[in-house]
Formats: C-alpha cells, sequence, structure tokens
C-alpha cells in the first residue's frame, strides 16, 4: 500500500477549537474565571513508545492521551494513528469531545489520544506492539470509570482488542468496558461500526429536512473513505440519496447519476483506494470540495475547508464527519454565504454516542440487538439536532455556535454544582 499523504495541518488546532469556544461563551456571558475552568486540558500525557521493527531496528515512536475534563463522567476518546498527531492537535480533539458528549447528553467527559506513525507502512505485528505498548504506557489513567479510549484515524476493533486485551492481562481480569468499538464478540456493541456514518445521515436528513430540500435524491459529495466517510456515504446512499463525488487520500471519483457505493466499497476493499474505479471519473479534491450539490460531507481531517478554498464552496449543507474540518475564518465565509452547517460535535456524535451504549452493555454484561442500538441512536441525534437548533433560532447565532453554547452550559452547571476541590 502507498504511503499516507500527510495533509496540511496549520500549527494551532488547538488554537481553532479555543477560537470557536470564546465565542460562543461569550454569548453566554460565563464569569472569566470560569472559562479558564472549563477552556484548559485537566491532564496532558505523553508518552515515547520503543518498538522492534520487523528489520530488527528499534524505533521510538511518541504518543499522547489528553484528559479535558471529567466533570460530567469519565472522560471518552477515540485514538489515532497519524504522522501529524502532535499534542496541539490531541488537546484539540479532546476538547472537542466533551462538548460533543455534552451536545448529545450522555455522561461523559472528553479526551483523545493518538500516536505520531504511519500505520500503512506497518506491519500487523508492528501495529499490535505499537497499540500494547501505548496502551501499558498511559494505564495509569484510562480505564472503565477514569478514562475510555476508542477508535478514530487509521485506528479499528482490532486496535481496539489489544487494548482491552493488554488492560485486562494487568488487571488480572477481562475488563470489557475499559475500551469502545472492540469486536461484537469480546464486548463490542452491535451498530458500532456503522455508528459515527449513521449519525451523519440522520444529521443530514434533520438539517435537509429543516432546509425544505428533499433528502431523497439530494446530490451529495463525501470527502474521505475511511470508516465516517464509507459508512455515512453507504447510509445516505440506503436512504435515497445520489452520491455523486468520493474523494480519499489517494484521489477522486465522480459519476453524474450517483456512484453505486455497495461496488465501490468492495473495489476499495480489493484495491485499497477509489482511484480508478471504473463506474466513475476521476475528478481533483478541489472538484469535488467545490461540486454544486445539496450537501457535502468533509469525513477526513482537521482544516479542510480553508480562507483559501471556501469561496468556492457550492454546496447548501455541510455536515462534518469529521472533526475540525472548517477553520473559524472558512466558519464566517460559509455563514455569510448562507451554507447551512451541522457542526462536528453534532453531526459526528453517533460514534460516541454508541460507544456510550457499548460500555453501558459490557457492564451490564447484556447485549441489544442492532435494531435497538439504532433506534436510541436515532432519537439521542434528533433530540440533540433539535436542541441545538432552537439554541441557534433563539440567540440568532450558527448550529456551530449554538452547539458548543448548549454544551458549555451543561459541563458548567455540573462544574458549579460539583464545587471546586481545593
Ligand atoms: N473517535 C470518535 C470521535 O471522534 C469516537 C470516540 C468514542 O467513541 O469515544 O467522536
Amino acid at each position: 500500500m502507498a504511503k499516507l499523504k500527510s495533509n496540511d495541518i496549520p500549527l494551532s488546532v488547538f488554537e481553532n477549537a479555543m477560537q470557536q469556544f470564546d465565542e460562543a461563551a461569550s454569548k453566554l456571558n460565563i464569569d472569566a474565571d470560569m472559562l479558564e475552568v472549563l477552556k484548559h486540558p485537566r491532564k496532558s500525557l505523553i508518552v515515547k513508545l520503543p518498538i522492534r521493527r520487523d528489520n530488527g531496528k528499534i524505533e521510538v515512536f511518541t504518543g499522547y492521551r489528553v484528559q479535558h475534563s471529567i466533570n460530567r463522567g469519565p472522560a471518552k476518546g477515540g485514538v489515532r494513528y497519524h504522522p501529524k498527531v502532535n499534542l496541539d492537535e490531541v488537546m484539540a480533539l479532546a476538547a472537542w469531545m466533551t462538548w460533543k458528549c455534552a451536545v448529545v447528553g450522555i455522561p461523559f467527559g472528553g479526551a483523545k489520544g493518538g500516536i505520531a506513525c504511519d500505520p500503512t507502512t506497518m506491519s500487523q505485528r508492528e501495529l499490535e506492539y505499537l497499540t500494547r505498548r501505548y496502551t501499558s504506557e498511559i494505564m495509569d489513567i484510562i480505564g472503565p470509570e477514569r478514562d475510555v479510549p476508542a477508535p478514530d484515524v487509521n485506528t479499528n476493533p482490532q486496535t481496539m482488542a489489544w487494548m482491552m486485551d493488554t488492560f485486562s492481562m494487568h488487571h488480572r481480569q477481562t475488563v470489557t468496558a475499559a475500551v469502545t468499538g472492540k469486536p461484537i464478540e469480546i464486548g463490542g456493541s452491535r451498530g458500532r461500526v456503522e455508528a459515527t456514518g449513521r449519525g451523519v445521515m440522520i444529521a443530514a436528513r434533520e438539517a435537509a429536512r429543516h432546509k425544505d430540500l428533499p433528502f431523497e435524491g439530494a446530490t451529495v459529495a463525501v470527502q474521505g473513505f475511511g470508516n465516517v466517510g464509507s459508512m455515512a456515504a453507504k447510509l445516505m446512499h440506503r436512504a435515497g440519496c445520489k452520491i455523486v463525488a468520493v474523494s480519499d487520500v489517494f484521489g477522486a471519483v465522480y459519476n453524474e447519476q450517483g456512484l453505486y457505493i455497495p461496488h465501490l466499497i468492495d473495489y476499495v476493499k480489493e484495491n485499497g483506494k477509489i482511484v480508478g474505479f471504473p463506474e466513475a471519473e476521476a475528478i481533483s479534491h478541489e472538484e469535488l470540495l467545490s461540486m454544486d450539490c445539496d450537501i457535502l460531507v468533509p469525513a477526513a481531517l482537521e482544516n479542510v475547508i480553508r480562507e483559501d478554498n471556501a469561496p468556492s464552496i457550492r454546496a447548501k449543507i455541510i455536515a462534518e464527519g469529521a472533526n475540525g474540518p472548517i477553520t473559524p475564518d472558512a466558519d464566517k465565509i460559509l455563514n455569510k454565504k448562507g451554507v447551512f452547517i451541522v457542526p462536528d460535535i453534532l453531526c459526528n456524535a453517533g460514534g460516541v454516542t454508541v460507544s456510550y451504549f457499548e460500555w453501558v452493555q459490557d457492564r451490564m454484561g447484556y447485549f441489544w440487538e442492532e435494531e435497538e442500538v439504532n433506534h436510541r441512536l436515532e432519537t439521542v441525534i434528533v433530540r440533540a439536532f433539535n436542541d441545538v437548533l432552537k439554541m441557534a433560532e433563539e440567540h440568532t447565532v450558527s448550529m456551530r455556535i449554538a452547539a458548543f453554547m448548549l454544551a458549555i452550559k451543561r459541563v458548567m452547571d455540573v462544574t458549579m454544582m460539583r464545587g471546586f476541590y481545593s
């Protein structure tokens, strides 16, 4: 497989997250000292991970785990493997997890982890050793009641199985609730693999309903074809949308009549990329982003829509499958243009919501049918969408600022209730 192309992530993603926080907080009239309490991550851990590569050499990788908040419950959030992972990015992603869990009303705080590595150049053995060493190095701060990791970019149920096993070996008992996003056979939840994509589909559908735009037949462009992008495309296709364009790190494909997504998924399974898919023509990444379509789903990494390319966006709705795909400057441009944006902390919250269901099921030792998981997920996302919309209309702010306002208020309320231990 070809090497991952590193994305062009400017220095501070955390700065972007802070800007969103400040704008929302200013509408809530919060005391400056309370802002300081809510803003900063409570704990950041950096670990060095020496791994013996298949060629016999030792390579030292750097891993991170940041807990932004535990005020509403155990910290929660994924672990990503990517060459560009750094502390600033993980801090931003951890903060977004706090606000995400609060927006959908699940009893968790926020965390994130990651390892700076290129998993596409590593063997399964190397990935297993890296994952196990990382888990053992962050062991003291994770656990079912402390901080519960999950999959994110370039990690998957197998990664979670290794994490759960490593944690369990050290604790001399099987602790399934220590991580979520596991394979179903070892305490995973039905519906978890599709959950983030399903949440994106539900949120996009609610946005279309709000904008009086028929969802069936709506034209959709999806940027990114990992777990989130592919599942969102599959479920939106199934719901009757016309997925006209899809991209991954290697390129983008287009079909005016709509791509047949099950074929594309099979093609990617075989070829490792979407480039060359015979039922489509090749286009560029920029062409995909500026496509004349109803719904654009950025579902890869941060800062894909920036000040320079935002003016060329023609979609009516943007459903943020990724975390932080739009910079604050681009956000302003798009809001002015009247694009309806369903923000990440609402739009992609389906994953962590079903992670919550998984954690609940593990702790009960009783597992639900997929129908029940999907039904509960639907209820949570639709309710959160309506809560955010109501806030946006009441305060005449964007959906993003409304989502942040709702989340900050919820976290602030429990912080006051719990008081300060000093
Ligand atoms: N990585 C996902 C996210 O960014 C899921 C996190 C989780 O399930 O804890 O929301």
